[in-house]
């Protein structure tokens, strides 16, 4: 019969849908169930016209009354909600692990108001499912899911998502990386774009240990400077995208590519710093430069930087610390 033909895929490619919507979507987004392509696949498959016919009328009249009834199995021939172990990022294990439901409810103890019953529209579900880390086992998951005739959305976290954050993101900061993406995922453009912008600030002040009243431009350029000369051109520059990020943010725009972008670029900016292996600390050049270098320096940049001529530089090379520096680079 193709009425339990059709329950049987709606409920297959439900549990598709929701293992998607649970591994991939973030606080109200959706998936949607293409129950429109499975009935059209089988009223065509369908041989006698009569048979097409009362499947149609089946389809709009009374399949949109079915509840999908949540398990843990695939049922054959009946509306069912399989429901799929999914691979989610554990709060305790660091990364993606696979999680398995552990409890669920669909809400389905009505409330009498005055003795009257107030029934539901068709196709509304709600549905509390409770996962848990098959590997650490450790405190569960909780997920709301509204079911809008063949939409599933994710209305509810319990905990709040926890975004991954790769490696290379510098930990004492990683709170407003996380921040940024979860007001992103969350439909908080403005918010995510602000917590990015601010995430990159906070790691530059603190890697050039500026404080206070200080532009960002200027925070910025300090940063430049303090990057390895070799390396810092080949990186995406934190001026641009703290510039970029400024402008969307005094005018209040929803740019969800800019986020996207900036995201990636100063991503790709932080994974670069641990392929150069470039500290978070900015010592002056001087301090860790071996013997010889600070001789050379000494020589040349030392001098120029701070002005002094030919003569004192002459001056200086014969006292006893240019002795004791020639006497170290000579053994
Ligand atoms: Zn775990």
């Amino acid at each position: 019969m193709s009425t339990q033909a059709v329950l049987t895929l709606l409920g297959l490619k439900a549990s598709q849908e929701l293992k998607s919507l649970l591994e991939n979507k973030h606080l109200y987004q959706h998936v949607t169930i293409n129950a429109g392509e499975i009935l059209k696949q089988q009223i065509e498959a369908e041989n006698q016209t009569n048979l097409k016919i009362y499947l149609g009328k089946w389809a709009t009249e009374e399949l949109p009354k079915m509840r999908f009834m949540l398990t843990n199995q695939p049922v054959k021939d009946a509306l069912t909600l399989a429901l799929p172990n999914a691979s989610l990022f554990c709060r305790y294990c660091q990364r993606r692990e696979a999680f398995a439901p552990i409890w669920s409810a669909d809400v389905g103890s009505p409330i009498v108001h005055g003795g009257r019953q107030i029934a539901l529209p068709d196709g509304f579900q709600i549905f509390f499912l409770v996962y848990q880390c098959q590997r650490c086992f450790g405190r569960p998951e909780g997920f709301l899911v509204r079911r809008e005739v063949w939409i599933l959305g994710l209305h509810g976290r319990s905990p709040i998502e926890l975004a991954e954050v790769p490696a290379y993101v510098p930990k004492v900061e990683s709170w407003l990386y996380r921040d940024a993406v979860i007001a992103f995922n969350s439909g908080k453009i403005p918010a995510g774009l602000f917590y990015l912008r601010s995430f990159i600030e906070q790691f530059a002040r603190r890697v050039t240990g500026l404080t206070g009243r200080v532009t960002g431009d200027e925070i910025m350029d300090a940063y430049y400077k303090a990057l390895p000369a070799p390396n810092k051109d080949q990186m995406p520059s934190f001026r641009e995208w703290y510039d970029k990020l400024s402008k969307v943010l005094h005018s209040v725009t929803q740019d969800v590519g800019l986020f996207e972008t900036a995201k990636a670029q100063i991503e790709k900016h932080f994974d670069m710093r641990r392929v150069f292996e470039i500290s978070e600390k900015s010592p002056a050049p001087e301090e860790t430069k071996p013997a010889m270098a600070v001789s050379a320096g000494l020589r040349g940049s030392h001098f120029r930087r701070f002005g002094v001529g030919h003569a004192a530089r002459r001056r200086v090379r014969n006292t006893p610390v240019r002795w004791l520096l020639r006497k170290n680079k000579q053994s």
